[in-house]
Order: structure tokens, then C-alpha cells, then sequence
């Protein structure tokens, strides 16, 4: 075999381990060698190393069964840090995400819609020193930043190619960001780092093939199979919001009619509602509806039905064990939830499919792009190592 070809196989062994006490800590050498397969000297070796780099503890624990002392090993949750961030249309989040992926602090900055990407970078820059510098986070444990954003995203390369909702296009942001900071930068599609949370920290843990719907400024989804995101070619999986609905229905903001968000999104419904007499929030909308107003009732009414036709065309085209409810319009108004969850059941999922999949409530809500993003920064430092 050849040097490289060991090495990689080694590395591979290391990450396959380190994965395995991440996710499913405490856990003894023993189990992670059957786990894995790999022999007990390989397992032995792989974790002194992991140690002796502090990235995880270990610990005496009696075991139920037999009452026999074994050593249990765990992360070192705070050895390694990243920095998340959600990077949104009217607001700029960030966090500090630990190796369990819990948020050490988290805060959020306004932005307008119309900031340059220019203006944008220069302020991540200043918001994360600042932050790191208030909250006395020591720089050498922080790994990296992960950013989540809207759009279509070169992950491999971190370009964002193209944000209707940012306005951004062709925007080299982690070479931009990195040359700033001097961390690596991971950027990614907003809705693929949540999943990635979910699975890993949230709503979705044990899941093989969840599937995430995002329904807020935008309507997305995205794919996570056997742990991994589901990509395809250019990254763009699951812009489903952009799928026709309609082709003589209305304008969308990509420049097309009929799109899927334009019967569900924030903008749209804003839009709609604004025909009948001003109103500036959704929450005034909602309020239209709580009040009885025909009008208000029947374009909620309408927005959740096509809600609960996005899950049908999910179900129907993926087969998914788990769907999870996400984004603005779901976090604020917690109890349309239950409404698409019965409009489903009732009326528009399928019916031979109707209990092949789980409706899941988001579980991280507003911090799932952040906790993604570190996640997935971390990831990254990882595979480097
Ligand atoms: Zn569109």
C-alpha cells in the first residue's frame, strides 16, 4: 500500500472515531471497536491521540450490568470552539457553538436589505472581534467560522453564486472573510447547516433520511441521508420554493410566475394583504385572521394549505422517516404547526404514505442556523487536521 494511501486511511480511522464519541458519548473503546470493526490496538492508539490533543476526557464509570468499573470516553466540549453565523436579509446572528454544539452566547444585529456585500463583510469582521473580545473567548481554541445564508452557495469554494434574498451574486465571502479574521471560513446554504443542527443536536437525532422545511422571507428545504447532506451538483438541492406551481400565477422575486413562495412567504402574503388595506407586519396579519377578517382568513387558510402540499411533494418524491417544521412564519406562530400537521393528515399527504414519516417541530428554532454553521466549521477543522 502507499504511504498516501495509509495515511488517508488513518485519517479516515480518526474521523471515523472522533464522530462515534461525539455522537454518541460516553462510550467505551470497547464498543467504539465493534461499532467500527476496527481492532482494539487501532481504537487504543486513535483515542490516546484524541486525548493527548484535549479533545476528549475520560472517565470511571460502573457499568448497570455487572457492577465492573469501565472507562467511558466524552468530548471535551469547550476545547473547541467555532464561531456561527446566520447571515440574513434584515439580520446579522451570531454565536459561539461548543464541540456538543451547545452556544456558548449568541447575539443578533439588524442589517437592511439594501447593505452592500462589501459594507456586510467589513461588519462581520468588527461583530465577531468585538464579541470575541467582550465574551473573553480565547482565539486559539476557535476553529474556524461557519456562516448560513439564503441562497445558492459554492460550499466547496465558499462563494455565494447567487442570494435573491441578500441580492448577492458571484461573492467570494470565506476568502474575503478569512484574509479579515484570519480564520478558515465554511459557508453554506442556510437551510442544509440547520438540518445538519437538527440531526445532530435537535429534533432529528437517529434519523437516517430527515427531511427540513423552512417557510419564512423564503421557502426551502433540504436532505439529510445516512448523516450526510444531500447536495446534488451545484449545491442547490432542495430550492423547492422555486418549483412552479403555477406558470400564470404571480410574480416572483426571482423573476419568474407562479412560484411555490409566492403563495407562502412573508414578502408575498405582506403583499397580498396589502390590496386590501395597509398592513406592514405579519403579525398584523395574523391578527386580521385572529379577528375574523374574510380576506386574512383565507390567505393564511391558503399559505397553509400549500405548506401542507410541500410536504406531500416531499413525502411522495424523497420518502423521508422524519419532516421537520422550520423557519419565521412557523417559530413566530407556533400553532400553524398544528394546523398543517392536520391539513396533512387530513386532507393532502397521500394517503398510502400517511404513516411512513414523522411531522417534527423544529428544536433549536432561531439558533439552528447558527449552531449549523459552527457545526459545520468545526467539521472542516476536523477533516484538515
Ligand atoms: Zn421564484
Amino acid at each position: 500500500m502507499k504511504k498516501h494511501d495509509q495515511d488517508f486511511i488513518k485519517r479516515q480511522n480518526r474521523l471515523t472515531v472522533f464522530e462515534i464519541i461525539k455522537n454518541q458519548h460516553p462510550i467505551s473503546r470497547a464498543s467504539i471497536a465493534k461499532r467500527t470493526g476496527m481492532s482494539a490496538t487501532t481504537v487504543s492508539r486513535i483515542v490516546g491521540e484524541l486525548a493527548e490533543q484535549g479533545y476528549i476526557s475520560e472517565s470511571e464509570q460502573v457499568s448497570s450490568g455487572l457492577g465492573r468499573k469501565s472507562t467511558l470516553l466524552d468530548i471535551a466540549a469547550s476545547s473547541v470552539l467555532s464561531i456561527g453565523i446566520e447571515l440574513d436579509t434584515h439580520q446579522i446572528g451570531i454565536g459561539i457553538v461548543d464541540m456538543k454544539g451547545d452556544v456558548v452566547f449568541s447575539e443578533a444585529y439588524p442589517r437592511t436589505a439594501d447593505e452592500s456585500p462589501d459594507h456586510t463583510i467589513v461588519r462581520l469582521e468588527s461583530i465577531i472581534g468585538d464579541c470575541l473580545k467582550r465574551h473573553e473567548i480565547d482565539r486559539s481554541k476557535v476553529v474556524g467560522i461557519g456562516v448560513g445564508l439564503p441562497g445558492i452557495v459554492n460550499h466547496k469554494q465558499g462563494i455565494v453564486l447567487f442570494s435573491v434574498q441578500l441580492g448577492w451574486k458571484n461573492i467570494p465571502l470565506a476568502e474575503r472573510l478569512k484574509v479579515l479574521t484570519g480564520f478558515n471560513v465554511a459557508v453554506d446554504n442556510e437551510l442544509k447547516v440547520k438540518a445538519l443542527a437538527e440531526h445532530l443536536r435537535g429534533a432529528a437525532i437517529g434519523s437516517s433520511r430527515t427531511a427540513l422545511l423552512g417557510f419564512g422571507n423564503g421557502v426551502g428545504s433540504s436532505l439529510i441521508l445516512e448523516g450526510q447532506i444531500y447536495r446534488g451538483d451545484w449545491n442547490s438541492a432542495g430550492e423547492i420554493g422555486h418549483t412552479t406551481m403555477d406558470p400564470n400565477g404571480a410574480l416572483c422575486e426571482c423573476g419568474k410566475a407562479g412560484c411555490l413562495q409566492t403563495y407562502i412567504n412573508i414578502s408575498s402574503l405582506l403583499g397580498e394583504a396589502g390590496k386590501i388595506r395597509p398592513i406592514r407586519t405579519i403579525d398584523e396579519l395574523f391578527e386580521a385572521r385572529r379577528a375574523g377578517e374574510g380576506w386574512a382568513v383565507h390567505l393564511i387558510g391558503r399559505a397553509l394549505e400549500y405548506m401542507a402540499i410541500t410536504v406531500n411533494n416531499i413525502v411522495c418524491m424523497y420518502n423521508p422517516d422524519s419532516i421537520i417544521l422550520s423557519g419565521e412564519l412557523i417559530d413566530r406562530f407556533p400553532g400553524i404547526y398544528e394546523e398543517v400537521e392536520a391539513l396533512c393528515l387530513t386532507r393532502f399527504v397521500w394517503e398510502p404514505v400517511r404513516g411512513s414519516f414523522h411531522i417534527l417541530r423544529s428544536r433549536l428554532n432561531e439558533r439552528g442556523v447558527i449552531i449549523g454553521s459552527g457545526l459545520l466549521a468545526q467539521d472542516w477543522f476536523f477533516e484538515l487536521d
